[in-house]
């Protein structure tokens, strides 16, 4: 006999839900109430089916009603109605009379506790969520909630529906946001903050945003998703979790109070009244083939110094390095520039100081702008124009465009080169303004501490966050396994800097340390970090 699944809702989710299972060969009792939405799922499925090329078989396979059943065969059951709690906890108590006592009962919420709407149902231990994500059909991943009361053999069904459809399954905890909606909330926070500090425009922080190998910037993708969706969820998860880092911004408020809510209205933090606006892209499309004539000396020790020379070295006539702090004075003096890595954790304001007087007045001098204050460093230098801050968050190859500060000391002439310097290298760059993290840092920084606090809140393990986010918003790499690449002691001096101006709140998490190391710890502190190693 074939497997029977019940869904309640042919919206957006519920329909998309139908023709997943409807093509994973269940029969599939979907269930719509309004005559109109009827018609709009009907179409959308018909479409769907039509584009996957098994249309006449997987229509067969949905048989439409307009309530639920008083009895039903349906082993399995998932409500995808609308975000009202009252009403989800009606269909769950129609739903857990219909089927019989072993079915499973999902709910597709995304912003409510899945605990909530099952409090009092009975055989509440064969309720979980399943958090699929929009549209079904094209998505992979789906969140599997687990409640207190979730049975092993609850979940042990869940996952078994999620392999048959095809999809990739992550286990989350019944918390605000679950893993994606909460771990993605700095991707948009962080952006409207850097955005208010006028770090940079719009469009170059969205170029920023893809350089590093998101698939789209944080304000093109709040465009797209809708302002006033974005800015119900991030609420949601504030209310839900209170904390202060995850606070909604003013400026998205405003937008949506005025109706700019992004592509659907033509207007967001673009304008569509023309079309989709055209993407700022930076990076240079042909990169002269003939050596460029410079000495070049990299200050600094580790991967990132290794590689920054070495692509220096394909570009350049001359390039040295000096990779300890102590052979300082042995810089050769005929170097143009000279590019300070140092070792990404510590300021370098001593080292700058130190290099200023042993550089010709007229070499450059570049430093890690989101170590060290830039502010503080030139005011112990005799010819502070000569300083560059730039970032590179990680590593050089995985970052196609560059933040350089557009610093108020540093003279036209020394961005010039800056600029020269990374396009040489085949890299974009926007110029930012001097704010603690700059952009990426603060953006990357953020989404990469949201992730060890999930894991330390026990939101569920750091493979599945990793995987969550890869699969729910396409990050080009797990945020944990992305802290580990840039460094969880860079990430700390990057967010305490960020702290140092917007607050407390947006302090680093301790366990960030963790990603760095593989010690256990005798203390009692890190014991305590060292319950759910991150790595
Ligand atoms: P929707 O408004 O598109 O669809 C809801 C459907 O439920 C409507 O067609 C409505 O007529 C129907 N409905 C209302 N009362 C009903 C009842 N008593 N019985 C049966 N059907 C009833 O909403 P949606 O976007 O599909 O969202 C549904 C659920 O999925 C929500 O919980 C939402 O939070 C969640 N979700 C939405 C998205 C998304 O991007 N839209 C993503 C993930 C999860």
């Amino acid at each position: 006999m074939q497997e029977i699944v019940i869904v309640v809702g042919a919206g957006t989710m519920g329909a998309g839900i139908a023709c997943v299972a409807a093509r994973a060969g269940y029969i599939v009792e979907l269930i719509e109430p309004d005559a109109e939405a009827r018609e709009r799922g009907r179409a959308r499925i018909e479409r769907d089916a039509e584009r996957g090329g098994d249309a006449a078989s997987l229509l067969a396979r949905i048989r439409w009603s307009d309530a639920i059943p008083e009895r039903s065969e349906a082993s399995i059951a998932i409500e995808a109605v609308p975000e009202r709690l009252e009403l989800k906890r009606r269909v769950f108590e129609a739903l857990a009379r219909a089927v019989a006592p072993r079915a499973l009962l999902a709910t597709n919420t995304s912003s409510l506790a899945v605990g909530e709407i099952a409090a009092g149902i009975a055989g509440g231990d064969r309720i979980v969520g399943l958090h699929f994500f929009n549209p079904p059909v094209a998505m992979k991943l789906i969140e599997i909630v687990e409640t207190a009361e979730t049975s092993d053999d609850a979940l042990a069904a869940a996952h078994a529906f999620v392999g048959r459809l095809g999809k990739t399954a992550v286990v989350t905890a019944d918390t605000p946001g679950f893993i994606v909606n909460r771990v993605a909330r700095p991707f948009y926070l962080q952006a409207m903050r850097a955005l208010e500090r006028g770090v940079a425009s719009v469009d170059e922080l969205d170029a920023l945003a893809r350089g590093a190998g998101f698939r789209m910037g944080p304000f093109e993708l709040m465009d797209l998703i809708g302002l006033d969706v974005n800015l119900a969820t991030s609420e949601s998860v504030y209310e839900r979790l209170g904390a202060e880092r995850l606070a909604p911004q003013a400026m998205q408020r405003a937008l949506v109070a005025e109706g700019r809510l992004g592509r659907k209205s033509g207007r967001g933090f673009y304008d569509y009244a023309n079309g989709a606006p055209e993407r700022l892209d930076l990076v240079p499309t042909d990169v002269p083939a003939e050596k460029i004539e410079e000495c070049i000396t990299v200050i600094g020790f580790g991967a990132a110094a290794d590689l920054l020379a070495d692509e220096l070295e394909a570009r350049y006539t001359d390039v040295r390095r000096v990779e300890n702090d102590e052979l300082l004075d042995e810089i050769a003096p005929e170097t143009t520039i000279a590019i300070d890595v140092g070792n990404g954790i510590v300021d370098r304001t001593e080292i700058l100081a130190q290099l200023d007087t042993l550089l010709a007045p007229e070499a450059i001098v570049f430093t890690d702008a989101y170590v060290t204050d830039l502010g503080a460093a030139s005011r112990r230098m005799k010819h502070p124009e000569r300083l560059v801050g730039f970032g590179v968050l990680g590593s050089l190859e995985s970052q196609r465009v560059i933040e350089v500060v557009d610093f108020e000391r540093s003279s036209d002439d020394a961005l010039a080169v800056a600029q020269e310097l990374f396009e040489a290298l085949g890299k974009g760059v926007v110029l930012v303004e001097d704010v603690p993290g700059l952009f990426l840092g603060r953006v990357v920084g953020s989404i990469v501490n949201e992730a060890v606090i999930a894991v330390q809140e026990n939101v569920a393990t750091p493979d599945d966050i990793d995987l969550a986010m890869r699969l729910g918003v396409n990050y080009p790499i797990g945020p944990l396994a992305w802290g580990r690449e840039i460094g969880g002691a860079r990430i700390t001096t990057i967010l305490r800097r960020v702290a140092s101006d917007d607050g407390e709140a947006f302090a680093p998490h301790r366990a960030l340390w963790v990603l760095d190391t593989e010690q256990e710890s005798e203390s009692g502190e890190l014991d305590i970090v060292m319950e759910h190693p991150v790595l």
